[in-house]
């Protein structure tokens, strides 16, 4: 099994090596090479995706990802800035299946804006399709209006549109994802106003005949925001398009008030997938040695358990993330009274030793 790490800018560097350190800690050694990427790609061949890289992603079974970008290249034509890093890996290695979970530990509940009851505990999947919808759909523009009660006044416009075989296969792998789980899955759409998401919801509620063991029910997106802010632990796992997903995991992300804690998962066919932190690469506290590092070790546990299949290793390096939450150990991100503070390098000693 060979890992590609890629610590990219920021505090990306810092939060992987604790996110290296922990990995390293497991009883099963795994082949790790490291490449630069984002601004440090930028600076080591001019280009934020090297094409040395690239192949080192492809050519690896899965890939740790820290973060990119920083202020000083904002002044860099797009293609070349940082965070285009991103958007090409996810293109070339043809990760559709975006996987964020919110997950709110008992020990944190306070961080979040919602009353703790309703979100202590809280662990959801949310399943965004990633390259497909209105985003990606074909024709776009602005133009002269052909038709309508507009006609001749100038006018934007998006397409919405899915392929059959871009639904399911983020259903299959929404479907698989729950297996692992609660074993229910919540499919988003709009099918009482969209086309688009009526087709949805056919396709999607004929792969679930592939997976009788799994419960799912449908939800319209509006209702689903809602739920997910009053109730959002009757949730297990939700699956979604590319535009419904963009919003509602943003939504789901901030019930936890954590960002520092936020792993995600960008998947292929084959599960094959690139795993970060879901924040981006803080460059107000790059250096500092204060970042939080446990998304970016919780994102090393996601990558065992769904491109790896070491569903037991990650068991253990979430347990030992628990563990030192339950400890009192806190970096500033998440730092209460009556709790210990401690800085990247601590907090990633305490889960080695948690570990153990
Ligand atoms: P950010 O997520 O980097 O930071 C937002 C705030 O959260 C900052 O105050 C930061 O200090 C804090 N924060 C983030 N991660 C933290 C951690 N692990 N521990 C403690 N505090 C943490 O978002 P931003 O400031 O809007 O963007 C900074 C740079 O990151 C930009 O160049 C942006 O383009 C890039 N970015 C990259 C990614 C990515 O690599 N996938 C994602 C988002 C943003």
């Amino acid at each position: 099994m060979k890992i590609a790490i890629l610590p990219g800018d920021g505090i990306g560097p810092e939060i992987i090596e604790q996110a290296v350190r922990v990995l390293n800690a497991l009883d099963e050694k795994f082949e790790m090479e490291t490449a630069p990427v984002g601004g440090a790609g930028y600076e080591a061949s001019g280009h934020p995706l090297p094409e040395a890289t690239l192949a080192l992603a492809k050519a690896a079974d899965a890939v740790l990802f820290g973060a990119v970008g920083d202020w000083k290249y904002d002044k860099l034509e797009r293609p070349l800035r940082p965070e285009q890093a991103i958007l090409g890996l996810r293109k070339n290695l043809n990760l559709f299946a975006n996987l964020r979970p919110a997950i709110l530990y008992p020990e944190l509940a306070g961080a979040s804006t919602l009353k703790p009851e309703v979100v202590s505990g809280l662990d959801i999947l949310i399943i965004r399709e990633l390259t497909g919808d209105i985003y990606f759909g074909q024709p776009r523009g602005v133009r002269t209006a052909p038709d309508g009660a507009f006609k001749g006044e100038r006018e934007g416009f998006d397409t919405m549109r899915y392929a059959e075989t871009e639904i399911r296969r983020i259903a299959h792998v929404a479907f698989q994802a729950a297996r692992k789980r609660g074993k229910r899955l919540t499919s988003v759409d709009k099918a009482n106003v969209l086309e688009t998401f009526q087709f949805w919801k056919d396709i999607v509620t004929d792969v679930h005949k592939e997976y009788p063991d799994v419960t799912l029910d449908h939800m319209y997106v509006d209702n689903a925001a809602m739920q997910l802010v009053r109730a959002p632990k009757k949730f297990d796992v939700i699956v979604t398009g590319n535009m419904f997903g963009d919003i509602l995991s943003d939504a789901a992300a901030m019930l936890t008030g954590s960002i520092g804690m936020l792993p995600s998962a960008s998947l292929d066919a084959n599960n094959k997938g690139l795993y970060e932190p879901s924040h981006g690469s803080a460059p107000d506290i790059a250096g500092k040695g204060v970042a939080n590092p446990l998304a970016t070790i919780l994102s090393a546990a996601m990558m065992l358990r769904f491109s790896l299949n070491r569903a037991e290793q990650a068991d253990r390096i979430e347990n030992a993330v628990k563990a030192v939450l339950a400890q009192g150990l806190r970096t500033p991100d998440i730092y209460e009274e009556g709790t210990t503070k401690v800085g990247t390098k601590e907090m990633g000693d305490a889960v080695v030793q948690a570990l153990r």
